[in-house]
């Protein structure tokens, strides 16, 4: 790698300098490489690596330089499986731009959720009302925020589906054990459906909720036609931690939203 970058170099004319040490030159020829911008071409705009995903750095035990993955990586691999998990072509277009604001609680709701993604804290609930926009406004803080974190879709009829059926297979414990560690989850349409959960899907929330609740450095976005009360009174143990943790970064729309929803 550094004897290839030397070729082409004293091609170019360019040399060592005389005064230079050979740690000196191979310090200079490292920062040379990793001034190069790179071409990975998905949104993320990475300053450590210029977008080429990895950097070089000087080794003094090896005395020479060291290739090391840039852990913006992490983020475009999660960016990329976004699409295979679910998030299709019309959702990559629910973004903050794109959502619409006739009315003064669109606007209302554009602003919470936008200082959200600004600065995640805690979890984003919303919650309540078909109709009204939810799941974009959610998917548009998951886009922004996967430019900083890995982050993970989940719909949650299709995905819960899948675990319930493999649960004690390799697949349903890997597939649950990525569900609860990713940094930022969205968990789209939680208990959809059904007027009450089965005794599997609250076992199965609470398994998730719960990890990700103990761990104060997981970021939650959840959207449900269910308000946080009817969560509550579903299972008290899963609707008080996503209202602990949602506290602040909430929205809660019941019929006619225009006269009726808060972020409380
Ligand atoms: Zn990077």
């Amino acid at each position: 790698m550094v004897q290839a970058l030397q070729t082409v170099l004293s091609k170019a004319g360019i040399q060592p300098r005389h005064d230079m040490t050979d740690e000196e030159w191979k310090r200079h020829l490292v920062d040379r490489m990793n001034s190069a911008p790179g071409a990975l071409g998905d949104g993320i705009d990475c300053p450590k690596c210029l977008n080429r995903g990895y950097y070089y750095r000087y080794d003094e035990e090896n005395a020479g330089p060291v290739m090391v993955n840039c852990d913006c990586m992490a983020r475009r691999k999660a960016r990329r499986r976004l699409d295979r998990s679910g998030l299709g072509s019309a959702m990559r277009r629910m973004t903050f731009d794109t959502y619409q604001t006739p009315e003064e609680w669109n606007r209302q709701i554009l602003t919470v959720a936008k200082k959200y993604a600004a600065a995640p804290a805690g979890w984003f609930f919303a919650g309540g009302q078909p109709g009204a926009g939810k799941t974009h406004i959610c998917t548009a803080i998951l886009q922004e925020l996967s430019l900083r974190y890995p982050v993970r879709y989940m719909l949650w009829r299709d995905e819960s589906a899948r675990i319930k059926a493999s649960l004690n297979e390799p697949e349903g414990v890997a597939l649950m054990s990525e569900l609860k560690s990713v940094p930022v989850l969205y968990i789209d349409d939680l208990f959809k459906g059904a007027e009450r959960p089965t005794q599997g899907d609250l076992n199965l929330a609470f398994e998730l909720i719960n990890y990700r609740y103990n761990d104060e450095n997981l970021y939650t976005i959840i959207s449900t036609e269910k308000l946080l009360d009817d969560l509550i009174h579903i299972d008290e143990a899963i609707g008080s931690r996503i209202a602990e943790r949602s506290k602040g970064h909430r929205i809660q729309l019941k019929p006619d939203p225009s006269r009726n929803w808060r972020t409380k």
